[in-house]
């Protein structure tokens, strides 16, 4: 590890003030010091943006959708009422991430933002065209946990379960930068590695994230969340899923399925979420949806199995979202 000036910023205005391209943002400092240590990142000054106040905050209801500041912990999203009674997908990704001692320190707006946790980008060893090399070891590597949709370029899995379920429902992240706010639907701010290998999402290098917006629920709605993992203490899944299904009398009229630890971003199953639409949410039609979810799927040589686990995980996820298991 590199030695580095530390900065406390207290306002957002004193953090922005502080970046630039040999600064790095830290919040709760989990990913950023894994990254320190493993040599992926070497800066001058560390902001740490902790203690700023304000963004510290859960604010809203159902009808009103949620602000969510990106100091808010994944242990607090966990336990808040209104996430937990009514933005049980929300709660849930937040509530199954890592251990509690990580989701007592571990932002939201860090969860969004951590980078991908593919062992050849993580490794000194490999210099992969993530890291500016011109190779993609996974394609023909070790590649159990990686992409088994879109991973053509680079078959990174997207590493955060509050990514999926922010996704899912429809959420958006407020950007504040030199130039104002801007605020980008979370579906578009993460970007696949064709649009930039090098990057995971579109916020600009002097852009803090500032609020995570949640829109308001429809009456009627419900979400559920799933993370399937290798073992059942911490670890990152290796299928997980978000659905928020929306209903007009017992046929479902909305349904939002969405994919983390199958591709790059968040994956968004759109085929799966149109089976469903002018059906009741049963067995028979959640399994159709499954089924359907994982058509265009592309395995590596080592992830096949992860199909078969993701028709299992959405066909249970959709029957939780629809009262049953
Ligand atoms: C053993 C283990 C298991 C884990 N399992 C899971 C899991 O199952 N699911 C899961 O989702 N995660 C998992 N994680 C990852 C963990 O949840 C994240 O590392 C953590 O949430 C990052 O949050 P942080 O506040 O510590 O971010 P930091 O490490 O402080 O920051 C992460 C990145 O975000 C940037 N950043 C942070 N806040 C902002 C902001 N407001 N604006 C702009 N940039 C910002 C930083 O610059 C940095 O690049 C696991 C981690 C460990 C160690
Ligand atoms: S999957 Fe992406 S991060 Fe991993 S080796 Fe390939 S290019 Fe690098």
């Amino acid at each position: 590890m590199n030695a580095f000036e530390w900065v406390n910023a207290t306002t957002v205005d004193e953090a922005l003030g502080q970046m630039g391209s040999t600064s790095l943002l830290k919040a709760g400092g989990v990913d950023v010091l894994d990254r320190l240590k493993e040599g992926l990142d070497a800066p001058k000054r560390l902001v740490n943006i902790r203690n700023i106040k304000g963004l510290d905050r859960i604010e809203g209801d159902t009808a009103t959708g949620l602000r969510i500041g990106p100091l808010v912990t994944l242990a607090q999203l966990d336990v808040h009422p209104v996430v937990r009674q009514s933005f049980t997908a929300l709660a849930d990704a937040a509530g199954h991430a890592a251990t509690p001692q990580i989701r007592n320190m571990a932002t939201a707006g860090g969860n969004l933002l951590q980078r991908p946790r593919c062992w050849y980008f993580r490794s000194r060893d490999f210099h992969c065209l993530k890291k500016g090399g011109e190779t993609c070891f996974a394609q023909k590597g070790e590649n159990q946990y990686h992409a088994i949709f879109r991973n053509d370029v680079c078959a990174i899995v997207h590493p955060s379960a509050l990514g999926t379920a922010l996704v899912a429902l429809g959420g958006s992240l407020e950007l504040t930068g030199p130039r104002g706010k801007r605020v980008v639907r979370a579906e578009e701010f993460f970007t696949l590695p064709a649009v930039a290998v090098d990057r995971e999402n579109s916020l600009g290098a002097d852009e803090i994230v500032t609020l995570i917006v949640v829109p308001p629920l429809v009456s009627g709605s419900r979400s559920a969340y799933t993370k399937l993992g290798e073992k059942e203490s911490f670890d990152w899944p290796i299928a997980e899923v978000a659905v928020v299904v929306e209903r007009s009398g017992v046929n479902v009229s909305r349904a939002s399925i969405v994919l983390g630890a199958a591709a790059p971003v968040p994956y968004r199953a759109v085929a799966a979420e149109k089976v469903l639409v002018g059906k009741p949410l049963d067995d028979a039609s959640a399994r159709t949806a499954a089924k359907a979810a994982l058509e265009g799927a592309t395995p590596l040589s080592g992830n096949g199995y992860k199909t078969t686990l993701f028709e299992t995980v959405i066909r249970r996820t959709l029957l939780e979202a629809g009262g049953a298991k």
